[in-house]
Order: C-alpha cells, then structure tokens, then sequence
C-alpha cells in the first residue's frame, strides 16, 4: 500500500471510530433519556397516590368519630364510605349534619368478591364503643363532609414530590371522565379515582419535563460530549502528525536523491582533472598542473561543504549527537570565520563588516559546529540577496551574542518562526532561485540550543534581517 492511501485508510478508520463513538453516545443518552424519563413518570404516579391517600387519611382521621379495628386505611376503604354518602338521602343527610353523628359500619366479607356495606344505623354518641366492642371488626366513620380541595391537594403532592427529591411544576386538574390521556408532550400521572358510586378522578401535569431530564442527564451528556471532544482532538492531532511525518519524508528522500546528484559532480569533474594530469608529462606543464590542481582543490571544497550538508542532516535525524564542549574565544573564532568566507563574499560582490565591542566573549562551546553555525549564518546572508553583511560581536552581562546583519530581501513576519523548521523556506513563487533545502536555520537553532543559547530573527521584508545569537559566557 502506498503511503498516500495509507493514510486515507488511517483517516477513514478515524472518522469511522469517531461516528461510532458519537453513535453509541448518542444510543446511550437516549436509553438514559428513557429511562429517567419512566423514572419520572413512576416516582410522580407513586407520589401523587401517596399524596392522595395521605389527605384522605387526615380528612378521615379527623372525621372519624370513634375508632378503628382491623379494617386497613386504604384508598378503597375511602371510596366505599365516599359511596355511602353519595347513596344516602338527602333527608337522612340532613339529619345527620343536624345531629352531628353519624355511624356507619362497613362489613367486609372477604369471602366474597366486593365487600358488603351498608348503613347500619344512626347512633348516639355513648352508644359508639358498645357497638365497636360488639362488633370488633366494625369500622365506623364519620363521613367527612366536603370534597377534596385541590389547593389541599397541591401542597400535599408538593411535599411528595419533594421527599422524593424531585423538583417540577405541575398543574392537577379533577376529571369525571375516564379518559387519562392528558396533553400531548407533557407527562401526566394516572388518574386516581375516588368514589364508587360517583366516580371523581384526579390528575397531575408535568410542566415541561425536558428541562428536568434535561438536568438530570446534564452530566452524562457533558462526560460524553467531552470524551468525543478530546478524541476528535487526538485524531485530529495523530492525523495532521502523520502528515507532516509524510512531509518530511518526503522531503528527506528528495533531499538525498538531489545531493546525491551533487555530489556526483565535483567527484566527476576531481576524475577528469586527474585523468588529464596523468595524461601529460606535468611536470612540463606546470601552468596546466597548476589550473587542473585549482580545479581539483576547488571541487573538494565543494565536496567537503555538500558533505557538511549531510552531516547536518544526520545531526538533526539523530538528536544524540556528541558535542565536544572546549573554552572557545568566539573574539577569535569569529573573525578566522569571516577571513575564511570574505573569498566568497568578495566573488559574490558583497562586503563584511566587523564590529567587535567586547573584549571578552568566551564560552564553551563545540568549535566544529558553531564554525557550522556562523558559515550557516553568513551564507543565508549572502545568499538572500545581502550586498553588505555586518557581523557584531557584543556582550550583555553573562551572554555573549554574535549578531549577523544583511540588507537583503528580509523574511515576512508570518515565517520568522518557520525558518527554523526542518525543511521550511519561505515560498517565493514558482521560482526558487535560491538553492537550498531549508535545513540550514534548523540545525543552527539546535546546535545552538544544546549550547544553552539562543537564536532570533529581526527583519523587515525588502529591508534585511538580523540574526541574533546569544550564547553563555564562559
Ligand atoms: P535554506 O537556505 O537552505 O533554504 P535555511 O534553513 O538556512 O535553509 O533557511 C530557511 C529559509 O529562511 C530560507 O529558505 C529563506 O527563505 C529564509 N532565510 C534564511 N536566512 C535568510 C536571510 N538572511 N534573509 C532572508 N531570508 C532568509
């Protein structure tokens, strides 16, 4: 597989993953969704019954003139003495709010399939506990005589729902129908019906449970959307990684394959050199020895700099390069630098200037790789159009700074950072007429680095730049 297509495969599996990820997220919320939302539904149903059933209790309770056996409190018990009263006669009725007490007795016979009731008698107060003790499965009540009020009933499904820790508006409405759908999108309990004979059915409304669930499942949802958030993130990093990897490769490989090329040349042209010289008598020619030997001892030179290049290719393949730390007076190393490039300079129509300011700029340092540096730095100079180059040897407290100055074509603001990239040349159109594989302000950046120093660029685009280079003193 070629790279290329491997890393749309890579980047289709990670597009892939993320969807599946976001779709089984999304799955997960929804079924939580569901599930908090019956949970919802069950807590409001079971608290709007105890809500009910409470307040009948208390309604009853206070109503209750005597006492109670073994005949359970229950909604149903409720709705069959609701019934009594719906079935007694008014006259009857009237009779008894005249006098205040009423007894009724409910006979539950279990045996059968609904309980026997009925309205035994009226009794007088002090008749109650003969009666009870009579008949110690008698229930006996006092009717309560006003409907459930739903104001009543409001606070006391409030305090349900609040011991059921659930916080939601709601509106609670008496139906007599028997229909239980409530509005449509909103959650409704069931209905609970009181009575037999008259049947009245109570009903609460959920206002806006979105915004509750909402709440409920807020983190879920955040956890979520953060654990995709970060790993789009990574994919998105490892991606753009694998391509600059690819990048660079790619430079690399043409990196090699033109210097290869190069290098081939001077070898060619020292061969041929040679060859003529042994082909006549030398010794005889001395002015044609002497031209082939320039020729010779030129193209070695160059041979020696493409070698450099590799080197420093080498170098900044492999970051555990030795460096040899001597004291070095960079008050001496840099003007033998600049004697050893004036030839070139002068070829190329330039000027070098030094100033040197301090006397003592000594520091420790490798001398082979930071000649590197300052050829690397001259050479930039030169070769981006500089016609004069000042180099300034200074000293700020314990730095020593070595700064190279061209009035050369600059670098725009946008690459000052880049330059010092592997690889990195500011783009100038289709043409390069500068050659160069932009490896030179990378290599010097790390040498100068590994030094404990700096480097930094100042330029302005059509006016020149200045690198500056600080080191610490020795
Ligand atoms: P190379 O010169 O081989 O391309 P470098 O790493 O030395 O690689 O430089 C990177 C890029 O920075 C160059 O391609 C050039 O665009 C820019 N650059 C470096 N030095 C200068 C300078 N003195 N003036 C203008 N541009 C420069």
């Amino acid at each position: 597989m070629t790279p290329p297509s491997k890393l749309r495969l890579s980047a289709l599996l990670m597009v892939c993953t993320t969807l599946l990820i976001a779709a089984f997220q999304t799955y997960w919320i929804g079924r939580l969704y569901h599930q908090e939302r019956d949970g919802l539904q069950r807590s409001a149903d079971v608290a709007f019954r105890d809500a009910l059933y409470n307040l009948q209790m208390q309604r009853f309770h206070a109503d209750t003139m005597l006492f109670r056996t073994n005949v359970p409190d229950n909604l149903f018990t409720f709705n069959i003495l609701d019934s009594i009263r719906d079935r007694m006669q008014d006259s009857l009725l009237r009779e008894v709010n005249g006098n205040k007490k009423l007894m009724i007795t409910i006979r539950t016979d279990i045996r059968r399939d609904s309980p026997v009731w009925g309205i035994d008698t009226v009794l007088p107060a002090a008749a109650h506990v003969a009666v009870a003790k009579a008949l110690p499965n008698i229930q006996i009540h006092r009717l309560p005589s006003v409907p459930i009020d739903l104001r009543q009933l409001d606070s006391a499904y409030d305090h349900e729902l609040r011991k059921s820790h659930i916080r939601i508006a709601y509106t609670i409405r008496k139906t007599d129908r028997a229909d239980t759908a409530g509005p449509t999108g909103l959650l409704t309990t069931n209905t609970v019906y009181l009575g037999i004979s008259r049947k009245s059915g109570y009903q609460a409304t959920l206002l806006d449970p979105g915004s509750y669930l909402f709440g409920r499942l807020a983190i879920p949802v955040l956890v979520s959307a953060l654990l995709l958030g970060i790993t789009i993130l990574t994919f998105v990093f490892i991606y753009r990684n694998m391509v600059e990897q690819r990048r660079l490769s790619v430079l690399k490989n043409e990196f090699i394959s033109n210097i290869t090329h190069e290098l081939k040349t001077p070898i060619a042209t020292v061969n041929v050199a040679v060859e003529a010289l042994l082909a006549f008598n030398a010794l005889e020619d001395p002015e044609r020895t002497r031209e082939y030997l320039d020729i010779s001892v030129q193209e070695l030179r160059r041979l020696s700099l493409l070698v450099d290049k590799v080197l420093r290719l080498s170098i900044l393949e492999n970051r555990d390069v030795d460096l040899a730390f001597e004291p070095v007076d960079l008050g001496r190393l840099t003007p033998a630098v600049i004697n050893g490039f004036r030839l070139q300079a002068e070829k190329a129509g330039a000027t070098l200037r030094l100033h040197q300011e301090a006397v003592d700029l000594r520091v420790n340092a490798d001398p082979f790789h930071l000649t590197s540096v300052l050829i690397n730095l001259l050479d930039n100079a030169l070769k981006y159009g500089g016609r004069t180059i000042e180099v300034r040897l200074e000293r700020a407290g314990d730095k020593a700074i070595v700064s190279v100055t061209d009035y050369g074509r600059g670098i725009p603001k946008a690459y000052k950072e880049k330059i010092f990239e592997k690889f990195f040349r500011v783009p100038s159109g289709d043409h390069h007429d500068v050659k160069g594989y932009g490896l030179g302000l990378s290599y010097v950046r790390q040498i100068v680095q590994r030094h404990g120093g700096s480097i930094a660029v100042e330029s302005e685009p059509g006016k020149g730049s200045t690198f500056t280079l600080q080191l610490p003193a020795a």
